[in-house]
């Protein structure tokens, strides 16, 4: 069987991205929504939005609710994957989870903002022992000893993973939620990571509490550093540079909300979900075109 080609990956399912794949799918285009938690949970956190126009007074849980109800009762495909890179192509983006690749002809990037700082070392000892996902990158630490951050519950399972391969596996919680089920071995740390420091490769994570002596350091954030996901993509600062159509430095693939910088608002969130997919709809169209001409000799 043929292995499907969306139309547009839409990465991320806050309020820009559920915008975008909505309007997405009202035009009748195979769309691919990737939320590898649960949407926004960072606006469900907002006890009090009333500031979306003609929602007064709700809460942001509320609000997420029947954004995702909405966009979902239009079919978009739901993939509750992590996207961790975006490799171009001369006629498809291949969009790589830790379980899985896809294919789609145009991209829109809707992943929100880190909410942290990055660590010090960090972006320079990426891909030398620093990574955002163990089930990619978990057998280059075989036998060996490693230290997984979270900012979620996720990088509860991701640690699980590492103790099966790994020699010790450190696990840090960034979070307030009581830790579910551990592999037994799991060293749990409760400390502020501070640093990463290694001169060509990751040799110890520096924290408030001490020094770690590890090889690799696993960092499992709601999102990654967007340059991480899609080298080469232009930012302007620590934000993806758009155009007013919401188009990027790459051709094909748009950006929209909190990623393209401030105001951090819904409504902006929304509305450049919007304009991002009809751009990316216009792409797919003049692509099409493009294809359709006959060659001229
Ligand atoms: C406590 C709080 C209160 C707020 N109150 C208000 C308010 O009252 N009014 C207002 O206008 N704004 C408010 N905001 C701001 C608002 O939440 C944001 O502006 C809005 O959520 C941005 O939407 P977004 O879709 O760009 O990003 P997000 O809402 O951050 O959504 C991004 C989504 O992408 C997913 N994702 C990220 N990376 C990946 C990946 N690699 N693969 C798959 N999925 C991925 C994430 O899990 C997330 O669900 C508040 C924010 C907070 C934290």
């Amino acid at each position: 069987m043929a292995e499907t080609i969306y139309d547009i990956a839409v990465i991320g399912g806050g309020p820009a991205g559920l915008s975008a794949a909505l309007t997405g799918r009202i035009r009748n285009k195979n769309i691919a929504l990737f939320e590898h938690m649960d949407f926004s949970l960072k606006l469900q956190k907002a006890h009090l939005v009333d500031n979306y126009i003609g929602l007064p007074q709700v809460t942001g849980k509320g609000l997420m609710q029947q954004m995702s109800a909405h966009c979902l009762a239009h079919n978009p495909e739901l993939i509750k994957e992590k996207v961790v890179n975006i490799f171009p192509g001369d006629e498809f983006f291949t969009v790589a989870t830790p379980k899985n690749v896809y294919q789609a002809r145009a991209v829109i990037i809707a992943s929100g903002v880190v909410a942290t700082a990055l660590f010090s070392g960090e972006r320079e000892l990426l891909g030398r022992g620093v990574s955002y996902c163990a089930t990619c990158d978990g057998m280059f630490y075989k036998e060996k000893d490693v230290a997984v951050i979270s900012y979620s519950q996720e990088g509860e399972h991701e640690a699980n993973y590492l103790g099966e391969l790994c020699r010790n596996v450190y696990y840090l919680p960034q979070y307030k939620n009581e830790l579910g089920n551990m592999r037994s071995g799991i060293e749990i740390i409760k400390a502020k990571p501070q640093s990463i420091q290694g001169d060509s490769q990751v040799e110890k994570l520096v924290t408030d509490q001490g020094e770690l002596k590890v090889h690799g350091v696993f960092i499992i954030r709601q999102s990654d550093p967007v340059e991480n996901v899609l080298p080469g993509l232009e930012l302007d600062g620590e934000v993806i540079k758009v155009n007013r159509d919401m188009s990027t430095s790459i051709p094909g693939v748009f950006a929209a909300g909190d990623c393209t910088g401030k105001p951090w608002q819904i409504a902006k969130a929304t509305g450049e979900g919007l304009v991002a997919v009809l751009s990316a709809i216009s792409y797919l169209e003049q692509a099409d075109r493009k294809s359709a001409a006959p060659a001229k000799d």
